[in-house]
């Protein structure tokens, strides 16, 4: 649809796809449709195949049919993300039917009809597909085809691109009443191959799985190349209003909102940001038409339910200050608006109101920003309002673009089923919504301690100045948690410009920030007789210089954040003992220890805590004890290198080794609410050891 639109690609396997099962066939064509965004977005649409397989009971042939069951997304469901139902059970469900009041009950039935004990739950648009005559049937939301189903003259725009090969229904809610208006139209038009649904997207149907993808995709690219046609020459959106700024000034004024939208929007429930400043988006946000498409809202029930049905527009011209002074205004504007829509549209059995505030934040020359309960949502919502842009430039292009009727938006955002399924949603884990910037994120006790927030549900930005170990810690931990909760920045903890950018680049990715643990750090032992100036000022920049610039960067934010924060530090035992051998070290873990007391109490008036763990021979995992560090350890002992980790562990009181998960889990302890009525506290790691109670 937008300017020289590569068409879609048949990439079906013959080869491959010859040794596949039914089943599996089905689960290759749902893969390959699903990869791309253009066919479907990410978790919309369904597939199904109508297959015959062996009763488990009887022994008998029994046609099953395998469609996508609830949740699921098709682009990366697995096999077991299909619901299996008898056939010849869904059948006999259209005679117990009584009408569309009844419809939302059926759901509970499909239950009735599960083949095999097959656990995943049977979604909404089963019977979309059961009740319609064909042995293969996709259902799928492309932009290009939704463009076309979001027009005024929907009807007629399907009729002049497809004659009798797609049909068109008007808007229903899917259910069981719209499977059986399919079911119609399919018996009155036996030669048609799909049909446009009014405002929500596109089925087409086939007698093999190969057949059906390959209408699909040659329905899909139909309605590409119309556009093309129709769009040629044209400026979308009205034309430009205002240009993009340069790519380092849209970061850098995102960075500078996030925070500030996140402050007054994350009180109850702590938000996560996302940035986008697509091609896409950037042109949308910068048009004449901005505020009239943005007001008129979106139209697929997918993208509102992900993205609110209105995004907030700000307007910026080019002071953002100005954009910062206006938010309470504009926000509180937005949620007035919400709770407006709430009270039109709510029946009496309706769900109480949800979060009023707006999801999707539009800057004109900036981009935008979207916000959601973790950064998966987030980033999925912003893709989805991608979508909505997509389906917006060409509706308007060719016809008079229009968003769904408000009472239906509001009947699928708030409708019983859907808070079910919300209700059903596992708790958030204890640092869900919270972002954490970790210096030496990259070494032993950093990694682990990313790894400990990130198992309670944290973003973390792992900053470092290792490049190469920075680049495997975060392909590790993108590996164990998902790589949309992990960031890495390269940083010089001693370089200030460095540092401020680093936060900048940390907020531009995740919105905010609630956790800093400055623990990059270094060892280094001498007599003082030969300890160079050198050696001396890397220490006090590194341990000392370092935590007051990663300390400052983050005051700032938090202050300006308004949702308090939590500073950890990790000094050591020496910043308590002195340690005869190591002054330049021990005083600079000291100046670190005194550090966070101070910030404690200049942070307290803004709910900030600060907190410092102190470790103790930690070997495992440590690039401090791979080098000089533990050859000093060792002689200063009169050990050999490799009886350290057991001379440690007889030394400590309580005779066991410290680990780099026994450091993280304190810093997990004072990073979370666990700890919220704790600051200026000092907790030892170390086993236990005299000389480090503190008094
Ligand atoms: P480590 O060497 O494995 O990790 C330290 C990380 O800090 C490294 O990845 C390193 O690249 C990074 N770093 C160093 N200088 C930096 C700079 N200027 N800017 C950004 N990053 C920098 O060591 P570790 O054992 O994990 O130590 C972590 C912290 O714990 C340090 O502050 C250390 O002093 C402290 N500590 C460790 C022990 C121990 O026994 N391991 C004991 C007491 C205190």
């Amino acid at each position: 649809m937008s300017a020289a639109t590569k068409l879609l690609e048949n990439r079906w396997d013959d080869a491959r796809a010859a040794a596949m099962s039914e089943p599996e066939r089905l689960l290759y064509r749902s893969n390959l449709l699903g990869s791309d965004k253009r066919i479907t977005n990410y978790g919309g649409g369904n597939t199904s195949a109508k297959v015959q397989q062996k009763d488990p009971l009887t022994g008998e042939d029994v046609t099953v049919l395998w469609v996508k069951g609830s949740g699921g997304d098709v682009g990366t469901m697995k096999l077991d993300g299909f619901a299996t139902l008898y056939m010849d059970k869904l059948e006999q469900l259209r005679s117990i039917y009584r009408g569309v009041e009844q419809e939302d009950a059926m759901v509970g039935l499909l239950n009735h009809c599960t083949f095999d004990l097959n656990p995943r739950a049977a979604s909404i648009d089963t019977s979309l597909h059961a009740y319609l005559p064909y042995r293969h049937v996709d259902h799928m939301h492309p932009d290009a085809v939704i463009a076309i189903a979001a027009t005024k003259r929907s009807r007629e725009l399907t009729r002049e691109i497809y004659g009798d090969e797609i049909g068109w229904l008007g808007w229903r809610r899917p259910g069981f009443e719209l499977g059986l208006e399919l079911s119609r139209f399919a018996a009155e038009h036996p030669s048609a191959k799909g049909v446009v649904l009014e405002s929500h997207g596109l089925f087409t149907w086939g007698d093999t799985a190969k057949d059906c993808y390959e209408t699909t995709l040659r329905i899909i690219n139909r309605a590409i190349e119309w556009f093309d046609g129709q769009l040629a020459g044209k400026a979308a959106f009205g034309g430009e209003a205002r240009a993009p700024l340069a790519p380092d000034e849209r970061r850098r004024i995102a960075a500078r909102l996030m925070p500030e939208i996140r402050a007054r929007i994350g009180q109850d429930e702590r938000k996560i940001g996302h940035f986008d400043d697509s091609d896409a988006v950037l042109q949308f946000v910068g048009s004449k038409d901005l505020d009239a498409l943005a007001a008129l809202g979106t139209s697929c029930p997918d993208h509102f339910l992900r993205t609110k049905i209105r995004p907030l527009v700000l307007t910026f011209d080019g002071d953002v200050g100005a954009v910062v002074s206006g938010l309470d205004a504009s926000i509180e504007a937005y949620r007035e608006g919400y709770r407006a829509y709430y009270a039109r549209c709510r029946h009496d059995n309706s769900p109480a109101i949800r979060d009023p505030n707006a999801v999707i934040y539009l800057v004109p020359g900036v981009g935008m920003m979207s916000f959601a309960k973790d950064k998966a949502t987030a980033r999925i919502a912003a893709e989805f309002y991608v979508n909505a842009i997509n389906v917006m430039r060409g509706a308007s292009g060719v016809d008079v673009y229009q968003g769904l009727d408000e009472q239906e938006a509001f009947d699928i955002e708030y409708w019983l089923l859907e808070e079910a399924k919300l209700q059903r949603m596992p708790k958030p884990k204890s640092l869900a919504g919270r972002v954490a910037f970790v210096t030496g994120g990259a070494g032993g006790i950093g990694r682990a301690t990313a790894e400990r927030l990130l198992r309670e549900g944290a973003c973390v930005v792992l900053a470092d100045i290792d490049a190469g170990a920075l680049d495997g810690a975060k392909a590790e931990l993108s590996k164990s948690f998902g790589a949309d909760q992990v960031r890495g920045v390269l940083v010089n903890v001693t370089d200030e410009a460095a540092v401020a950018k680093g936060f900048v680049d940390a907020v531009a990715e995740f919105g905010g920030l609630d956790i800093l643990v400055s623990n990059a750090g270094i060892a280094s032992a001498s007599p003082i007789e030969d300890t160079t100036l050198e050696v001396w000022n890397r220490n006090i920049d590194i341990l000392a210089t370092g935590y007051f610039l990663v300390s400052r960067e983050a005051f700032r934010l938090f202050r300006r954040q308004k949702l308090g924060g939590a500073v950890v530090f990790i000094a050591s035992k020496n910043g308590l003992a002195a340690s005869a051998g190591a002054s330049a070290y021990c005083t600079a873990k000291a100046a670190e220890i005194h550090l966070a007391r101070c910030l404690a109490l200049e942070g307290a008036d803004a709910g900030i805590r600060v907190n410092t763990v102190n470790p103790d021979a930690v070997l495992r995992g440590s690039k401090i004890w791979n080098g000089e560090w533990r050859e000093q350890r060792a002689a200063s002992s009169k050990i050999g290198e490799d009886q350290l980790e057991e001379h440690y562990r007889a030394r400590s009181l309580l005779k066991r080794s410290v680990f780099p998960e026994d450091i993280a889990e304190a810093v997990y302890f004072l990073a979370s609410d666990l700890s919220a009525k704790s600051t200026g506290n000092i907790v030892n790691v170390d086993a236990g050891n005299q000389i480090s109670f503190t008094r």
